[in-house]
């Protein structure tokens, strides 16, 4: 299969082209297809399995139908993995001039409140700093959310990160889409699946 079988717009297509991406990966071809029919998903996945562009595809092909301003909000364990997610939504997403925001700690929160005051399309963060700027940022709200992603959701629990991940929630409109990855199926990521998702597809890489 291509990436234009699983029903992807033409830009993005380019996009992956252009990445040099010769083809969707495992995960890609399975999650692609019900992310574009508008399902929740679960993926067991691995970093290097392609998860990154199995959820960011989808959420760019939504975005191009429906451009606005904090679309989506990813969670990430780390800054890095945070940055690192940061660079394909940008990579994928230049074509359509996607605006992307970094929130994670060690990092001035200033430029960060710049950064949100240009109203991005996508915000990449960790959590704790994600409820930094939720309660601090004047102007920023994830209010009309379309798109929640919770990436490596069994760090994300490891890490302690849960009080802080039912604020997020408390934050961001019921009635969205949301994608949970992770490499391992634990005892909590099966309770945050049922506290997040809708009749999720779960796929495997
Ligand atoms: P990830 O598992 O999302 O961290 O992606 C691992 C690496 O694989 C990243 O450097 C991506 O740019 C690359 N990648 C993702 N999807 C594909 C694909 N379909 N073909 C080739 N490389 C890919």
């Amino acid at each position: 299969k291509s990436f234009k079988d699983l029903g992807l717009s033409e830009q993005l297509v380019e996009a992956c082209e252009n990445l040099g991406w010769a083809s969707p990966s495992k995960i890609q071809a399975e999650a692609i297809p019900y992310a574009l029919e508008g399902k929740d998903l679960i993926g067991l996945a691995q970093t290097g399995s392609g998860k990154t562009g199995a959820f960011a595809l989808p959420i760019l092909h939504a975005l191009l139908e429906d451009p606005q301003p904090f679309f989506a909000c990813v969670l990430s364990p780390t800054r890095e993995l945070a940055i690192q997610i940061a660079e394909q939504f940008e990579a994928l997403g230049s074509v359509i001039g996607v605006k992307c925001a970094v929130l994670v700690g060690g990092i001035d929160m200033m430029d960060q409140q710049i950064k949100l005051g240009k109203r991005p399309h996508i915000v990449v963060g960790t959590p704790g700093r994600l409820v930094d700027h939720l309660t601090n940022t004047k102007g920023f709200s994830l209010q009309k959310l379309k798109y929640l992603v919770l990436d490596e959701a069994d760090r994300l629990l490891n890490e302690d990160f849960e009080k802080t991940l039912d604020e997020i929630l408390n934050a961001i409109p019921r009635d969205r889409k949301t994608y949970l990855f992770s490499a391992t199926m634990t005892k909590k990521v099966r309770k945050l699946q049922r506290a997040c998702l809708r009749n999720p597809v779960k796929i495997e890489a």
